[in-house]
């Protein structure tokens, strides 16, 4: 059976292999996939960034963002049936007490794996096998976009702990500053505006991007910050009681840090590996938490809670703004075969799709 694997630390060495056909247990659901989205993650492995192959293996199968249909089910599985579409989670338990509670998300200690990324093989392959417990239910009405469950849900986690946190008082969020517009900046722009908040999406698109569309499309502002700054406009629309930061550039915490209300909350979702450093008054970074209850708080990945949440969001998503989820798929990529159109395989494609302009979602399909 083919798939696509990476050599972890190898520089694009995203290529095709032979793997055995994954045979099905009891408690165990077998899946023939029939697309895989592929993201920022993925790229990075795919450049030697980071990832794990599995104990035993050299190389990892790439893609954690699957949307596949039931083949065969083992006896003891009762919430699947062939037929049914699926798509599943990332990371898998460890021993520690969150993992063994199913907030696997929440580890406390690194012990987990992930599949596609760390110590597991991914699902850009024609068909794989999980236990029950990992897999989530994708209803008909998203079937063309049911590769997207696993990137809302992550952005469906942070939106959700932000309002939890905020639990902590009485509030009544109004204005959203959104900083960047990759699929996780755009995700939570949709679900802030299907709460009815105001949203300011900034990021370094062009005001006639792709991207800047989709956040017009449902309500929000667009500004290209290589025009306007974050603080002029925090400023200009009077702040804002949550934000939202996935850009990957850390600076950025620090002035959206000056346009967050009193009270306020702001989410980092970024994986920054870099060496930035930025010399910052701590005492007044100290007061701005202090006097104003102001919270920062990371969030990453999800759990299987997050994905179903994420299928619920998506369904509103396209009653309310048809079309906006498939729009999201910017490049489509036909057969396993031509897996390098979506995965870079030398250092001038990847440069060609950095620099490429209106992309936001690859999506490789089995057929
Ligand atoms: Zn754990």
């Amino acid at each position: 059976m083919k798939a696509v694997a990476v050599k972890p630390g190898k520089t694009y060495s995203a290529h095709l292999v032979d793997i055995d056909e994954p045979k099905v247990a009891a408690h165990e659901v077998l899946v023939e996939v029939e697309a895989i989205g592929i993201d920022g993650t993925d790229r990075e492995i795919n450049q030697g960034g980071y990832g794990k192959p599995p104990k035993g293996d050299d190389v990892l199968v790439m893609g954690h963002e699957s949307y596949a249909r039931v083949l065969e089910v083992g006896a003891g599985v009762r919430r699947f049936k062939p037929g049914d579409h699926v798509t599943a989670t990332v990371r898998r338990p460890g021993g520690c007490v969150n993992c063994r509670h199913g907030a696997y998300d929440m580890c406390l200690d690194g012990d987990y794996t992930e599949r596609g990324i760390n110590g597991r093989h991914g699902y850009l392959t024609e068909r794989y096998v999980d236990s029950e417990e990992f897999f989530v239910h994708v209803p008909d009405s998203l079937k063309d976009v049911g590769m997207l469950v696993e990137p809302v849900s992550v952005a469906v986690k942070g939106v959700e702990q932000a309002w939890a946190i905020q639990n902590r008082m009485w509030w009544q969020p109004h204005r959203a500053g959104i900083l960047g517009a990759g699929q996780i900046g755009l995700f939570c722009a949709f679900l802030l505006r299907a709460r009815g908040l105001e949203v300011h999406v900034m990021s370094q698109e062009d005001p006639d991007s792709l991207e800047a569309q989709l956040v017009k499309q449902v309500g929000g502002q667009y500004v290209d910050t290589r025009q306007r700054s974050i603080t002029d406009v925090g400023e200009s629309v009077g702040g804002f009681d949550v934000v939202f930061e996935a850009t990957g550039y850390s600076p950025l915490i620090f002035e959206a840090l000056k346009q967050l209300h009193t009270n306020g909350v702001m989410c980092l979702f970024s994986v920054t590996d870099g060496e930035r450093k930025l010399e910052i008054n701590s005492d007044i970074f100290n007061n701005q938490l202090v006097f104003g209850n102001r919270l920062v708080f990371g969030s990453v990945n999800s759990n299987h809670g997050h994905f179903e949440r994420a299928v619920t969001s998506m369904e509103q998503f396209s009653l309310r703004w048809p079309g906006l989820l498939d729009s999201i798929i910017t490049q489509k990529v036909h057969g396993l075969d031509n897996f390098d159109q979506a995965v870079a395989t030398s250092k001038d494609a990847a440069e060609a799709r950095r620099k490429a302009k209106n992309q936001i979602k690859s999506v490789v399909y089995m057929s």
